[in-house]
């Protein structure tokens, strides 16, 4: 099992945040240090670490993230100019959480792909 982040408490009611979409598979909240106009974190309940924990029974739910996700950038009013979805692994990666998510951002021109 993974272990407990800032992520799965919040998950489960226990530490604060801005939710603006939850149900019994995913959960969406508003990044605490927001890069852009729309930041979200939309991130499965079920704590798994990284994509490199990924299992093949996970394939709905980081599915359902998506369809999420799309829901999220409509109610934004972001989802014509467009927006960004990323997912960071380990280091390299930039992942500072370990519960996996997704970072959707908009509302801006999100710039570059990638760092130099
Ligand atoms: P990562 O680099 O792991 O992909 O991104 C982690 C994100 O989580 C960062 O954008 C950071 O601002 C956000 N974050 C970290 N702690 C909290 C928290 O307690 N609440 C919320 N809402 N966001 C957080």
């Amino acid at each position: 099992m993974s272990e407990d982040t800032i992520f799965g408490k919040i998950v489960r009611g226990e530490a604060p945040a801005d939710i603006v979409f939850q149900d019994d598979r995913v959960t969406a909240f508003r990044d605490i240090t927001p890069q852009a106009p729309t930041h979200i974190l939309i991130v499965p309940n079920k704590a798994i670490a990284t994509v490199n924990d990924v299992k093949p029974e996970d394939e709905e739910t980081l599915g359902h993230m998506f369809v999420v996700a799309a829901r999220l950038a409509e109610e934004e009013g972001i989802a014509d100019d467009g927006y960004r979805l990323i997912v960071n692994c380990n280091r390299d990666g930039g992942q500072i959480v370990f519960h996996l998510h997704m970072h959707l951002l908009g509302g801006r021109p999100i710039g570059r792909m990638v760092a130099r």
